[in-house]
């Protein structure tokens, strides 16, 4: 078998992919009610198989009320983490055929967008999120193409704290910064996070290992854990380079997975100081990166990825050959109605682009 070939036709039927449905996918999760949150009074109904949702307002029952989503896909709150990461595998995987990938979490905080990512406390492997499973699943497959293909794995977590990137896997008691072999190949490719640690990943226990010391370290500089990482996205980057061992070729893909801060608009009348910093710093993000998507969307001739350093860090994974998708999470509750309807609102803008760009594009 001619690797090459297949991946020349991968690619090209990716690139075909891509530009039918343009630079962006919305997959849509709705978490469950949670034991303790007192009788459920759900606003979202889960429609069908077909990526369609129904919000209600709870100020206006009955036909006015109703407002209906499409997304590509949209998950009951049944969900198990396992059929999620199944959806998104194929797009995980072709990081190992040179494609650069990002996945985000969109949504207000508690809406799940880490329980998807990185799986619950102490998840078990079965409640295991996005990260561990993709980062699972590449280190696999790379063993598998073993002798074929020599892939190496190498992985950094970041967070985006007001602006600022903090380098999550650093570990300052060892000093461990690991000169990479990435560090001198992939400079022309992009590298998007130059200055933070890199690890290799040989063993599903190094991506155990890795994601301990990423989570510890993301609760260690907080002051308040759970406020905190609500307020700073949170980055796992996955790089891969793949030697074709009969050519002598070499590739390279990289995965980013994007936690971001929460989405939920701050009452700027009733913030001061940090709080109000915090808040317009996330909003600048949020925006930046929708910018970004619009733009690449209507093919402008600049695209502002210098707006923000969320945007910057992404820049080699958003547009281009890239592929991008978008989790977006809501929590079902009515409290949480116009949350919803903000999140819905930002997410149909982001799917529209699909459509728009195909337009434009015929
Ligand atoms: P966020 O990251 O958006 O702030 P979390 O991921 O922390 O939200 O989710 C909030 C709470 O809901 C957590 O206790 C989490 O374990 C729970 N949760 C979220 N999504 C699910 C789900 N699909 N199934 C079960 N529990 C969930």
């Amino acid at each position: 078998e001619n690797y090459h070939a297949v991946l020349t036709e991968n690619r090209k039927l990716f690139n075909e992919l891509q530009e039918l449905k343009g630079n962006i996918r919305v997959f849509c999760r709705v978490r469950p009610f949670l034991p303790g949150q007192g009788a459920p009074n759900t606003v979202v109904e889960y429609v069908g198989e077909d990526g369609e949702l129904v919000v209600t307002n709870p100020t206006r029952p009955g036909k006015d009320g109703l407002r209906k989503f499409r997304f590509n896909k949209v998950y009951s709150p049944a969900a198990t983490q396992a059929e999620v990461f199944t959806d998104i595998k194929p797009l995980v995987r072709s990081v190992l055929d040179g494609f650069n990938v990002c996945i985000f979490a969109y949504g207000q905080t508690g809406s799940g967008k880490t329980y998807t990512m990185t799986g619950p406390d102490g998840a078990s492997e079965e409640d295991w999120g996005v990260n561990y499973r993709a980062l699972n699943d590449l280190f696999k497959i790379s063993q598998s193409r073993k002798g074929n293909i020599n892939y190496e794995v190498g992985v950094q977590m970041v967070e985006i704290y007001n602006e600022q990137v903090l380098d999550l896997l650093s570990d300052d008691s060892s000093q461990k910064k690991y000169p990479f072999w990435i560090l001198s190949t992939t400079s022309q490719n992009g590298l998007a996070v130059p200055d933070a640690s890199m690890y290799p990943v040989k063993s599903t226990s190094d991506v155990i290992t890795l994601m301990d010391i990423g989570l510890q370290n993301r609760s260690v500089g907080a002051t308040a854990m759970n406020e905190r990482s609500s307020r700073s996205h949170s980055i796992v980057t996955v790089h891969v380079c793949g030697k074709d061992m009969k050519t002598g070729s070499v590739l390279y893909g990289n995965l980013h997975l994007v936690d971001l801060a929460g989405s939920e608009r701050v009452d700027r009348s009733e913030v001061k100081g940090d709080r109000l910093r915090e808040a317009q710093h996330i909003n600048k993000s949020l925006s930046s990166l929708g910018d970004v998507i619009f733009s690449l969307a209507s093919k402008s001739s600049h695209i502002p990825y210098r707006n923000s350093k969320l945007t910057q860090l992404l820049q080699s994974s958003l547009g281009g050959q890239a592929k991008t998708l978008m989790f977006v999470q809501l929590n079902p509750d009515a409290i949480s109605y116009s949350e919803s309807m903000s999140t819905l609102k930002f997410a149909e803008r982001v799917s529209g682009v699909e459509l728009g760009a195909a337009k434009s594009s015929k």
